[in-house]
């Protein structure tokens, strides 16, 4: 089957893309779900140009924030009516549950509110005058931002960039994952056709060249990503010479403990849904489980319990709790982990197999995994996998735990359980991790910074700063007012 290759969106045009075609499968059976081309070298220059004239003559930087909130705030209203068209395509694309993908689509319109509401009430600054001035504090955009996102979760991650970039005065070349493109094209049109000016924001499927060519663009002003440790180092490399600033928001092995004075089953469900939920392709899995040794057997029973509860099965079935992976590339990835583990002596607790359903044959599943008697060094126990793989560890003190938890070279999250308020606070404190949830996992408020210690990033997105990291800061001294 063949299908009308989609339009890309270029420089305020939806035209078709110059580069080669991108297939995009459905990894619930690897049926077509649409083709569009690659943007073309050519056409990356284009998008960056009509950023960078977008925003010299349109205005926009200069409108009043109420203004530019308002376009904002119709671009949320507008994703609120096609939420279920996003869902849709996202599912397709990804093969989250539709349950989920429903439930990003309508994250993704907070996001966007969220960000018009902080565009037009975020304050500025005078400091006080140490001289006959007054001195103002000014916030400015960096021009055109560079902004590439993976394909785990591309309605939030992809709002997460647009709407702060935008509110804050820029225009923006998206470059989304190959593998979820036409789900950022329709999240990009709600912002288009919310009345944003032509030529401020362009979407250019591709993937590495494309990307490459799009960070290396003389006329980018900033970067702004999302992905894995290894593709984030290399931008920052690639935008280093021209000290371009750059978000990176990588990958993460975050540790999840579990302290005998844990309410055992919240902690075990927890523990199960931090690591298989969403088939585990998720930056802040909880993918290292730290049990106290005292209750390590039944912690660790209690998390197999419930990951072989969960429904493994399509999308869209409303009793599937989780999906196919995203691709059978990643299944692959993910299968060679779990035969790494074997290998490296671990014990597979549950799953480490794909499902035996006949039903389920043609589509890129794989059952929830637990694995123990690995020893940390093991690189299954410090690679990201990006799976449902869980290893379980037994910890003694504290001490002990907190050297175990920060022993990789990631620092993106950390779950604790227990009942005592202090050593969870304590221990907050000393974890290397930028967000720690204590009692709970997978809370993600748009009002909080996120972002990781170590390798898992640079700078923070969300809340205010969410905004900030968009703009670079002006002083301005106005003198001789005394006469
Ligand atoms: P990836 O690094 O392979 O790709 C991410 C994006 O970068 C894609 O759009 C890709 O085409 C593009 N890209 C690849 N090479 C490039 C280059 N040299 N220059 C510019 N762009 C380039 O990641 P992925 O496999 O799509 O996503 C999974 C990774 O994303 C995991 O490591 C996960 O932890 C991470 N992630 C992090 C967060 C976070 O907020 N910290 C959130 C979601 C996913």
């Amino acid at each position: 089957m063949t299908a009308a290759s989609t339009p890309i969106l270029l420089a305020g045009d939806w035209t078709p893309g110059a580069g080669p075609a991108l297939r995009i499968e459905d990894p619930v059976d690897g049926s077509l779900v649409g083709t569009v081309n690659e943007a073309s070298l050519d056409q990356v220059d284009a998008a960056v140009r009509a950023g960078a004239r977008a925003v010299d003559e349109s205005g926009w930087h200069r409108r009043p924030p109420h203004r530019r909130a308002d376009v904002l705030y119709q671009a949320a209203r507008l994703i609120v009516e096609r939420a279920e068209t996003l869902a849709d395509l996202q599912t397709a694309e990804n093969g989250k549950t539709l349950k989920e993908s429903r439930g990003q689509a309508t994250a993704a319109a907070g996001i966007v509110r969220y960000f018009a509401a902080v565009c037009e009430t975020m304050e500025g600054a005078v400091p006080p005058p140490r001289g006959d001035y007054l001195a103002v504090t000014t916030h400015e955009p960096f021009g055109v931002v560079a902004a590439m996102t993976p394909w785990n979760s591309p309605l939030t991650m992809g709002a997460q960039k647009l709407a702060p970039a935008l509110a804050a005065g820029n225009a923006v070349v998206l470059k989304p994952s190959e593998l979820t493109t036409l789900v950022s094209l329709e999240l990009a049109r709600a912002f288009a056709d919310a009345g944003l000016p032509a030529g401020l924001l362009s979407v250019l499927p591709g993937g590495r060249g494309v990307g490459e060519a799009l960070v290396t663009h003389p006329g980018v002003g900033m970067v702004s990503f999302t992905g894995g440790t290894a593709t984030g180092r290399a931008i920052a490399a690639a935008a280093a010479p021209r000290f371009l600033p750059v978000v990176l928001e990588l990958g993460g092995k975050s540790p999840n403990v579990v302290f005998a004075d844990a309410d055992l089953d919240a902690a075990a469900r927890g523990v199960a849904s931090a690591i298989f939920g969403s088939g585990g392709q998720s930056c802040v899995a909880g993918s290292r489980l730290f049990v106290q040794r005292p209750v390590y057997d039944q912690v660790v029973q209690r998390v197999v319990a419930a990951g072989a509860a969960l429904r493994v099965g399509p999308a869209r079935d409303p009793n599937s709790d989780i999906g196919p992976m995203a691709s059978f590339a990643q299944r692959e990835r993910v299968e060679g982990y779990v035969d790494l583990a074997r290998g490296e002596g671990g014990r597979v607790l549950l799953g480490g197999a794909r499902p035996d359903d006949p039903a389920l044959a043609g589509g890129a599943y794989y059952l929830p995994t637990v694995i123990d008697g690995l020893d940390h060094e093991s690189r299954v126990c410090q690679e990201e996998i990006f799976g449902g793989v869980l290893v379980a560890l037994p910890f003694d003190g504290e001490d002990d735990l907190v050297a175990l938890a920060d022993d990789t070279v990631y620092g993106l999250a950390c779950g604790l359980w227990t009942r005592d308020l202090a050593k969870a606070w304590r221990v907050a404190r000393r974890v290397k991790a930028g967000t720690v949830w204590i009692n709970t996992y997978k809370e993600l408020s748009i009002a909080s910074p996120f972002g990781g210690f170590k390798d898992s990033g640079l700078g923070r997105e969300k809340g205010l700063q969410g905004l900030r990291a968009y703009q670079q800061t002006k002083s301005i001294y106005l003198g001789g007012l005394e006469g």
